[in-house]
Parts: C-alpha cells; structure tokens; sequence
C-alpha cells in the first residue's frame, strides 16, 4: 500500500497531486474520478491548500442582473452564486427584479477595517497601565515595524481591554483590497514582538480571539469588522401587489414578529431571514474564505411601511471580503470576479456593496414568501 502518510506537503504539481489521489484511493478502496477531473493546475492552487488530490465541484449559477447605484458598485451586476440549496438562486434573482422595477439597490460603505487582537500575559493592572502607555508614546515604531511586514496595510486604530493578567490590544488595519487576515496576523505579531521587548509583557497568542475572526461576536456587531455596508431599497405598493403577491403591512409585520422579536427572544446575533444563504454563495463563487460567512450572518433586516411603500433596509457590519489575495486568483473564482467588475485592485468596497445587495435581494424574496405563505410551496416545487 502507497505511502500516504509520507505523501503529505509532498509538492504541489499535477503529479504531485495525482500521486497523492492514487494513494488516496488505494487506502479508502474509492475511485476518485470525478475528483480528479478539473481544469486548472494545481500549482496555481500553491498558497490555497496542502495536500491537494483534486476538487470538488459546486454548481454555479447567475441571479439578476441587479442594479445598484452604490458609492462604488453602480450599473447593472449579473450576480454569480455556487451552491446546492435549490430554490436560492430563483428566489434571490425574484428579488432582484422587484427592486429593478422599483429603481434598484442603494449602498454605501460605512467603515473598513480589518483587526486582529493580541493577548499579552501582564503581571496586573500597573504592567498593563505601563504596556498600553508605552505603546501610546511610541506609535511611531509601532507603525514601523507595520510597515516592515507589508507596503499595502496600515495600522489606523488601536484600543486595549485589560483583564487582570491580561491585556488585550484590538489592532485596526486598512488592507486595501485584501480581505487582509493574513496581513493584519503578520503585521499584528510583528507589534507584539517590540511589545514584548519594550515592555516585558508575554503575547500568548497574536488572536486573543476579540479580534473576532470566523465567530458571531457582538465587537464586530458594533464596532464592524472588515467592511460596515448598508444597502436599501424602496418597493412601491402596487410594485409588492404584483410581484409579490402580498402587501406592505403584511412583509413589515412578517419582518418584526420573525427577523426582530423572534430573532431577540432566540438570541441570535444579526436579526435576518437567511443572509448567509447569499453570502455563503457569492463568497464560494468569489474565492472569499467561506468561513467568514460567520460575519454576513450577523446581518440586520429592516422593513418599514413610508406611505404605503415598502422600504427595506440590510445592515452588515462585517463583510469580509478581498479582491485580491486568499482564493481570488484561482481560476474559476477569477472568472466570477470578473463577471461582476471586481477582479483585481481598486474592487473591495465595490464587492461589498454588491454582497449587500444581493443579500438584500435575498432578504425581501424571502420575507414577501413567508408573507405570502408561499415559501414551503417555493422549495417543494424547486428544491426536491
Ligand atoms: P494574502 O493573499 O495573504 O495577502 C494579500 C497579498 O496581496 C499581500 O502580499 C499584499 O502585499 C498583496 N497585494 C497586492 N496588491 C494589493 C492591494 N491592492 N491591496 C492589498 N494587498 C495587495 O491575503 P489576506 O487578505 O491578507 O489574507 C486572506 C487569506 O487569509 C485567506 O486565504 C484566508 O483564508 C486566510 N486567513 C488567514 C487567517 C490568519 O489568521 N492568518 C485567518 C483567517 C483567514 P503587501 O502585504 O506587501 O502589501
């Protein structure tokens, strides 16, 4: 039998990888064939994943186009979605065409940071006084050793959480147009290495876990965590009458008994109907670290009756997304980029206006569903 074990972080060529499935499939007794039929070299893969044997394939489809008039996503976007849920994708593109015919999605990008937070062992509350003092008084070498470790990330704010024998230090990062968790990591250890040295406090991990990364956490409810967003719409009455089958009062009750009571009484953090739904197949389809879906689930759905319209609102304080960096150079995901204008520099905040568009899409389909009574009726009839 092949020597799986010592075929691990082997090498990263098609060979390599061919080698490693070979060996996969001897010691499972499975064929891997549909695994091992992709379309692009695994090299290219380098920086994504140890150990590559093949891919797995998630269908991928389109929902809109949408338009946006953003601050920095405007036209029309033909929004790409890899998932398995039937259903999301229709219902996500019946969204899309209700707020086309009412003039389209509104957006702006409210703050933009990415943190890390280190937590150093102090040996009390006067070593933690003296740490974050002289962290204060010396930020030009705290910037210093920043910049060392990245010409694009910029350390733009700094706030400390002392706990006893623990000091916590939430560190900021404008990171261009990297989603920048792994440039905010390095930077951030890089600090807690003069730290350490200026001031005897020990770093016990560069994540003290305030940070948050990849767990709901109100810090990032409030004070947002990689890209703040607000997206809104306005639906005319008669626009709610004819396309969704319901009526204003009728979506804003639906939203305050389920996303706002219900969502209080059950605790959770974010009040939405299922914004991880569209951004667990935007991020998939983009090369975004799915994981991140954590933050897009905090989202806060609002709808209100003005004169009888509908207005409909998402809040998403965490969107944490890169145009380059993390997998959005590997082939496929590059395509999906580029499909809606947002491969490359310069496209951050324009992809996280049209992250909260198509969640707000994805919002208002559901919802006028549940309104209507329609929902159960949608995913027999599209998604078994
Ligand atoms: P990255 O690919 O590690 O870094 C981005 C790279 O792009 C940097 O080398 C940066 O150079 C360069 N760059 C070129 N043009 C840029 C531009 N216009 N804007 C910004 N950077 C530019 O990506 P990342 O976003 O920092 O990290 C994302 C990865 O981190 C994902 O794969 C994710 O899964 C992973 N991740 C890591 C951790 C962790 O704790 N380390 C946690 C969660 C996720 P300079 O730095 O020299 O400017």
């Amino acid at each position: 039998m092949a020597d799986i074990v010592g075929l691990k972080n082997r090498g990263k060529t098609k060979a390599d990888a061919d080698e490693r499935r070979s060996a996969a499939e001897e010691y499972t007794g499975v064929k891997l064939e549909t695994i091992s039929n992709y379309g692009f070299d695994p090299e290219l893969a380098s920086k994504n994943i140890e150990n590559m044997i093949g891919t797995v394939q998630i269908p991928l489809g389109y929902a809109g186009p949408v338009r946006i008039e953003g601050e920095y996503a405007k036209g029309e976007f033909l929004i790409p979605l890899a998932t398995t849920e039937g259903a999301l994708v229709a219902s996500i593109s019946r969204g899309m065409s209700v707020i086309n015919a009412s003039g389209g999605v509104r957006s702006a990008v409210f703050a933009d940071a990415m943190t890390r937070a280190p937590v150093f062992r102090v040996e009390g509350i006067e070593h933690s006084k003296k740490v974050m003092d002289w962290i204060e008084a010396n930020m030009d070498l705290v910037d210093a050793e920043v910049s060392k470790t990245t010409s694009h990330g910029r350390l733009v704010d700094m706030e400390f959480f002392p706990d006893g024998r623990s000091l916590y230090m939430r560190l900021s990062f404008d990171t261009a147009d990297a989603m920048g968790m792994n440039m905010a990591t390095i930077a951030s250890e890089a600090v807690c290495r003069l730290v350490e040295k200026e001031t005897g406090a020990v770093m016990i991990s560069v994540s003290g876990n305030m940070c948050s990364d990849k767990k709901p956490a109100a810090i990032n409810m409030i004070s947002g965590r990689g890209k703040t967003v607000v997206a809104e719409a306005t639906i005319p009455s008669d626009i709610v009458k004819e396309k969704l089958h319901t009526t204003t009062s009728a979506i804003v009750e639906t939203n305050y008994r389920k996303n706002l009571v219900g969502s209080s009484i059950a605790g959770t953090l974010g009040a939405n109907a299922h914004a991880a739904n569209m951004v667990a197949a935007l991020y998939i389809a983009t090369g975004q670290d799915p994981a991140q879906v954590v933050g897009g689930s905090m989202t806060i759905t609002t709808c209100e009756d003005v004169d009888g319209d509908l207005y409909i609102c998402v809040r998403m304080p965490t969107v944490e997304v890169g145009t380059v960096g993390g997998g959005t150079a590997l082939p496929c995901q590059k395509e999906a980029l580029q499909m809606i204008g947002c491969s490359g520099a310069g496209k951050a905040k324009k992809l996280s206006e049209i992250v909260a568009s198509t969640v707000l899409a994805g919002e208002l389909s559901t919802l006028a569903a549940q309104a209507a009574g329609q929902l159960g009726q949608a995913h027999k009839t599209l998604g078994r």
